[in-house]
């Protein structure tokens, strides 16, 4: 198994937004969260890379990192599970004053010390990947939200990740938009990336996941298959949910 979750929890205050998770995610796997809002499903998926803390509960890689939050953590165990993972935020999140290519090189020189000219190189493959090579000196607030968020994901990617989270990736996009990320992001899938991604695209959630959680009030209401949570839901709020949103 590349990543498992043993009852994870975690609380602001006395709002319990988390409540004994589990999770198993295999190399290559595709698993998306679904849910309403204020469900729990970014704080989970911020969990993963460290952004949020757990408060109990322990994250297991394969390669033998274990992070158990009822014990201190040492910082740099916190680095290890930062380096793991590539996060595609909702807002893209550029930095407005540098180019395309610039923003993709920016991690790989800055945090890990890459050369640039190899930065540049793996850059450009990465912006020909998504579909952007002829906008590699272009300035943010000069492309179209859907191709901001492209550059996100070639950012994302630059670093090498094991693992790639997306936070509702197209939830700012118009609808015009959403396709050319989606597009993107299935290709991803399909050259076998493991990915975790908060989604409000739930036909398209169902196209590329292995797995499937259905969220609800800090609790994973029911988790499986595409097939079986989508399609065949056993419990009400599964339902219920899936009833008002297709
Ligand atoms: P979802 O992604 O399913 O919409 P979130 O994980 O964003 O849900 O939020 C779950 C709950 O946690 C909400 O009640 C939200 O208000 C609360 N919450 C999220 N982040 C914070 C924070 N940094 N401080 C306090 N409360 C938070």
């Amino acid at each position: 198994m590349f990543l498992t979750i043993r009852d994870l929890a975690k609380s602001f205050g006395d709002n319990e937004v988390l409540k004994s998770i589990n999770v198993d995610l295999d190399k290559g796997e595709v698993l998306s969260i679904i849910g309403p809002s204020g469900s729990g499903k970014t704080t989970l998926l911020r969990c993963f890379n460290g952004l949020e803390t757990p408060d109990k509960g322990i994250i297991t890689f394969e390669d033998g990192l274990k992070l158990n939050f009822q014990e201190k953590i040492k910082k740099q165990e916190i680095d290890r599970l930062r380096r793991k993972s590539g996060m595609v935020f909702q807002s893209y999140n550029l930095f407005p004053h540098k180019t395309v290519v610039e923003n993709v090189i920016e991690g790989p020189i800055i945090v890990q010390k890459e050369r640039k000219a190899s930065a540049i190189e793996r850059a450009e493959e990465l912006l020909a990947k998504v579909g952007l090579k002829e906008k590699r000196d272009f300035y943010p607030h000069q492309l179209s939200g859907g191709q901001q968020q492209r550059v996100g994901i070639a950012r994302a990617l630059a670093l090498k990740p094991e693992l790639m989270l997306f936070d509702e990736p197209t939830s700012a996009l118009d609808p015009e938009l959403i396709g050319e990320v989606l597009t993107v992001m299935k290709d991803l899938a399909k050259e076998k990336w493991t990915m975790i991604m908060v989604t409000h695209e739930i036909q398209f959630a169902g196209e590329i996941s292995d797995q499937i959680l259905f969220m609800d009030g800090g609790y994973i209401v029911e988790q499986g298959s595409p097939q079986e949570v989508l399609k065949a839901p056993k419990e009400e709020r599964t339902k219920q949910f899936l009833q008002r949103i297709l």
